[in-house]
C-alpha cells in the first residue's frame, strides 16, 4: 500500500492542475510512482475528439498504434482489434465518452490496485472539470480563456532562446465568418449554431494537429500557428478559406470567411499582435470579404498605417 501521505500529495498535486496538459503530466507522474513496469496513456483531444489524441508517454512501448487502441474502446469501429493477452487496457471516460486509455503491461507491479483505481477516478473528474473550462461547448475548439492563456505563454517566455523561436516564428490569425448576422436572418438561430458547430469541426481537418485554434468570441476564431515561414502561413490560411468557401453547410449552403493575419518577426505584446491581426481582417471585411490579408504586406503597401491605423477612403461602419 502507498503511504496515505503519498496519497493526500496525489490529489492534491492531480486537483491543483488548470490546464489539461499538465492535469495529463501529473496524472502520468503519479503513475509512474504506482505502476512498476511498462504502461502507456493516451489521450483524446478536444470535445469532439475526432481521432485527435496525444500520446502522453514519450514512447509507445507495446506496438498498437492509437488508432486501433481507440478502436478498441469504440462500439462504431469497423474493426475491432483485439489487444495482446499481455496487456490489460483501463478505459478512461469522462461526460463527454471516453478520454483517455491506460494500458498496463500484465508484467507490471502495481504497487496499490485499489488507490490506482481511486486515482484514475480522481483524474477523470480533474479532467472533466479542465476541459469544460478550457474548450467552446458548441464549437469543440479551445475558448477565449485558453487563447488568452497560450497567446500569453508564447510570448512571455521570450528570455529563452528556444522560446523565442518558437515565438518568433509563429502567425496569429482572426477568421470571421461572413455575413454571419444574414444566415442567423435567413434560416434562424439554430442553423447559425449548427455552422459554427461545422466550422468546429472543419477548420482542425485543415490545419495541423499542432496548430492551436480556439472560438474567439461570437463568429470569430483565433488561430495560432507555431514554427512556420511566412510563406507557410499564406499557404495554410489561403487553404482554410478556400475550403470552407467549398464545404457545403445543410440547408445554408456556401459560407465564405475573411481572415487577418500578423506573422510573427519580432516579439510584440500579445494585445499588440491581437489589433495587427484584427486590423488585417478589418481590411479584409472592407474590401469585399472571402480572402486572406497579412498586416505587413498591408503596411508594406500603405494600405494600413503602423499602430493599426487604417489609411484611405474606407467606409468602416
Ligand atoms: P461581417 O461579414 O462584417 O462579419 O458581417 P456579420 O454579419 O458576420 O457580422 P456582425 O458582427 O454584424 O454579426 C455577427 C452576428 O453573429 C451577430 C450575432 O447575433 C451572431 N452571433 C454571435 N454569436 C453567435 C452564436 O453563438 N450563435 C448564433 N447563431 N449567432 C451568433
Ligand atoms: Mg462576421
Ligand atoms: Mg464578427
Amino acid at each position: 500500500m502507498l503511504e496515505p501521505s503519498v496519497q493526500y500529495r496525489s490529489v492534491i498535486r492531480l486537483t491543483e492542475t488548470r490546464d489539461i496538459q499538465s492535469v495529463n503530466t501529473t496524472f502520468l507522474d503519479i503513475l509512474n510512482s504506482v505502476i512498476h513496469g511498462r504502461f502507456v496513456l493516451y489521450v483524446l483531444q478536444g470535445i469532439g475528439r475526432e481521432n485527435r489524441f496525444v500520446l502522453s508517454s514519450e514512447v509507445n512501448p507495446f506496438g498498437p498504434d492509437a488508432e486501433s487502441i481507440l478502436a478498441l474502446f469504440n462500439p462504431k469501429a469497423e474493426t475491432r482489434p483485439s489487444l495482446p493477452k499481455d496487456l490489460r487496457p483501463f478505459p478512461l471516460a469522462s461526460v463527454n465518452g471516453l478520454h483517455a486509455v491506460l494500458i498496463v503491461d500484465r508484467k507490471a507491479q502495481i504497487q496499490d490496485e485499489v488507490f490506482l483505481n481511486f486515482i484514475i477516478t480522481v483524474y477523470c473528474n480533474q479532467f472533466n472539470l479542465v476541459e469544460a473550462c478550457s474548450y467552446d461547448a458548441l464549437t469543440g475548439l479551445m475558448n477565449r480563456g485558453e487563447f488568452d492563456k497560450k497567446l500569453y505563454q508564447l510570448l512571455d517566455n521570450h528570455g529563452q532562446s528556444n522560446r523565442r523561436n518558437e515565438a518568433v516564428n509563429s502567425c496569429l490569425a482572426l477568421l470571421d465568418v461572413d455575413h454571419f448576422k444574414q444566415i442567423n436572418d435567413r434560416f434562424g438561430h439554430l442553423y447559425g449554431d449548427e455552422v459554427l458547430l461545422l466550422l468546429g469541426q472543419q477548420l482542425p481537418k485543415v490545419f495541423r494537429e499542432d496548430d492551436w485554434l480556439f472560438r474567439y468570441g461570437g463568429e470569430e476564431f483565433a488561430i495560432i500557428l507555431r514554427g512556420v515561414t511566412e510563406d507557410q502561413c499564406e499557404a495554410i490560411l489561403e487553404r482554410a478559406r478556400s475550403a470552407i468557401e467549398a464545404y457545403c453547410f445543410p440547408q445554408v449552403g456556401k459560407v465564405t470567411v475573411s481572415i487577418g493575419y500578423t506573422y510573427v518577426d519580432q516579439i510584440e505584446t500579445s494585445s499588440g499582435l491581437i489589433s495587427q491581426a484584427d486590423a488585417a481582417l478589418y481590411y479584409a471585411k472592407s474590401n469585399g470579404r472571402n480572402q486572406v490579408q497579412r498586416y505587413q504586406a498591408l503596411i508594406d503597401q500603405g494600405a494600413l498605417e503602423k499602430g493599426s491605423e487604417v489609411v484611405g477612403d474606407i467606409d468602416l461602419f
